[in-house]
C-alpha cells in the first residue's frame, strides 16, 4: 500500500508522520528536536502503542533525515523505501505566488528560497526539508502545502494596510495570515457536523496554540485572518505579542538602545503571555496560579480579551457567524479558556454547553442545542491535509 510522508521541518526540529494513502491510517509519527544543539532527541511511535527513542547528537536535518528513513526499516515500519510514494512538506510563506498546494519543482524551490524575507525562522528550513527528501527519496513525488495559501482568498480590502500603496506593488507589503492548513481543516470539519456545505457558512476558527491565529471564514473561503505581514500579528501568543502600535516599538527601542533585531526578537520571543505575566509562555502555568498571581491572572484576561475582540470584529465584518472552532494546544485542551471567552459571547447568541465542554477526547459541540451559534471543539490534523494534498496531486499526475 502506498504511503505518504507529512513533513514539517523547523530550524532546529523536523516533525513527520507516515501515513497509508488514500485509506488515512497513520502508522507511525514522531519528531527529531534539539537538531544541531547536542542531545537530539528522536522518537517515533508506531504500531500498537510501541515507541523507540534515541538521544544523540544529531547534526544537522539531512543526517537527522538519514536516521529517520533508517529506522523506519530497522523498525520494520516500511519494507523498502519505494513505499514511501510521496511527501508533503509544510511550507510557512508562499506569498501571492502559491494559492493551493503544488508538486515541488526547481522552480518552486527557488521561489520559496526567495519567501525566505517573508519568514526567515521558518522557510530556510522547510526548503531544507524538502532538499534533503528529494535527495534520498528521488522516486516520491515531493508536494508542498503553504500555510499562506488558504488565506489568499480574502480581498483586498482585508489583506491591505492602510500604508503608501506602492508598497504593497514594490515589496508585497500586505496581509498573508497563517496556520491555514489548520483553519482548513477545521472549517472543513465543522461544516461535516454541521451537515451543511461550507460555502454556505459563516465560520470563526480560532487556532489557538503557542503561535495563535483566528479567521473568518465566508462562502467558504477566508475572508480575514488575525496574522499579518508575518505571524507576529493578531491576539497575544504564548511569546508574541500579537498586535502593537508600531509607533511604541520605536520609543521602546530608542529608550532600551536596542537594534532592530533585537526589538524583533523581543517581541517574537519575549512578549505575549510571557511577557505580560513575567512567569511563563505555558498557559497551563499560569491558569494554575491566576488565583494567587495578579501577573498571571492579567496576561490570561487580555488573551481572552484579544479573541473576543477579534470575534467581535468578524462578525461584525461578515455581517454574522453560524460557528465558532476552538482548535490547537489551547482551543483542544483548556476548559477553563473556552469558557471564558464563551461567556463573554452570550451577547450574540452563543451558550456555553458546559458539560460537553467539560468532555476531553474527540470533536465535541460545546453549545447548548437552542444555541443560535453554535461551538465546537475540533482537534486539528494538519499532517491529514498534507497528506490529502499529496494524494491529490498524485492523482493529478497520472
Ligand atoms: P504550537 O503548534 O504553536 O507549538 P500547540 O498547538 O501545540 O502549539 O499548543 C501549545 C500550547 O498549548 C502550549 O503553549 C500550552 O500552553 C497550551 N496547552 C496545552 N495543553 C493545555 C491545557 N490543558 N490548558 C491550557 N493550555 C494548554
Amino acid at each position: 500500500m502506498a504511503k505518504t510522508m507529512a513533513v514539517n521541518a523547523g530550524s532546529s526540529s523536523l516533525k513527520f508522520q507516515l501515513l497509508e494513502m488514500p485509506a488515512e491510517t497513520v502508522i507511525a509519527k514522531g519528531v527529531i528536536e534539539r537538531i544541531g544543539l547536542g542531545d537530539s532527541i528522536f522518537t517515533i511511535k508506531y504500531g500498537d502503542g510501541e515507541k523507540y527513542e534515541v538521544v544523540e547528537d544529531i547534526d544537522n536535518h539531512e543526517q537527522g533525515i538519514e536516521k529517520l528513513l533508517q529506522a523506519l526499516l530497522d523498525l520494520e515500519i516500511v519494507a523498502n523505501f519505494d513505499e514511501i510514494t510521496g511527501v508533503g512538506h509544510r511550507v510557512v510563506a508562499g506569498g501571492e505566488w502559491f494559492n493551493h498546494s503544488v508538486v515541488v519543482t526547481e522552480e518552486v524551490l527557488e521561489k520559496i528560497d526567495r519567501l525566505a524575507a517573508y519568514a526567515p525562522l521558518h522557510n530556510p528550513a522547510n526548503a531544507m526539508g524538502i532538499r534533503v527528501f528529494q535527495k534520498l527519496l528521488p522516486n516520491a513525488i515531493s508536494v508542498a502545502v503553504f500555510d499562506t495559501a488558504f488565506h489568499q482568498t480574502m480581498p483586498n480590502v482585508n489583506y491591505l494596510y492602510s500604508l503608501p500603496y506602492q508598497y504593497y506593488t514594490r515589496y508585497g507589503a500586505r496581509k498573508y495570515g497563517a496556520h491555514g492548513t489548520s483553519h482548513r481543516y477545521v472549517a472543513n470539519r465543522a461544516a461535516d457536523l454541521l451537515g451543511k456545505p461550507l460555502v454556505d457558512l459563516k465560520l470563526i476558527t480560532l487556532h489557538l496554540g503557542a503561535g495563535a491565529s483566528i479567521t473568518a471564514i465566508k462562502d467558504g473561503k477566508s475572508f480575514d485572518t488575525s496574522m499579518g505581514f508575518t505571524p507576529l500579528a493578531g491576539i497575544t501568543m504564548a511569546t508574541r505579542s500579537g498586535d502593537v502600535d508600531p509607533s511604541l516599538i520605536y520609543y521602546i527601542q530608542e529608550h532600551e538602545n536596542l537594534s532592530n533585531d533585537e526589538m524583533l526578537a523581543i517581541l517574537n520571543g519575549k512578549s505575549g503571555l510571557l511577557g505580560v505575566s513575567t512567569l511563563s509562555a505555558d498557559m497551563r502555568d499560569l491558569l494554575d496560579v491566576q488565583e494567587t498571581n495578579e501577573h498571571a491572572k492579567l496576561a490570561i484576561d487580555i488573551f481572552v480579551n484579544r479573541v473576543v475582540k477579534y470575534i467581535g470584529q468578524y462578525v461584525a465584518e461578515m455581517g454574522g457567524v453560524d460557528a465558532l472552532v476552538f482548535t490547537a494546544g489551547i482551543g483542544e485542551n483548556s476548559v477553563p479558556l473556552r469558557k471564558m471567552i464563551l461567556d463573554k459571547l452570550g451577547y450574540f447568541g452563543i451558550k456555553l454547553n458546559e458539560e460537553n465542554n467539560n468532555k476531553r477526547g474527540n470533536e465535541i459541540e460545546i453549545s447548548t442545542a437552542d444555541s443560535t451559534v453554535k461551538a465546537f471543539m475540533i482537534p486539528t490534523n494538519e499532517e491529514l491535509m498534507i497528506a490529502r494534498d499529496v494524494e491529490a496531486a498524485k492523482n493529478e499526475n497520472n
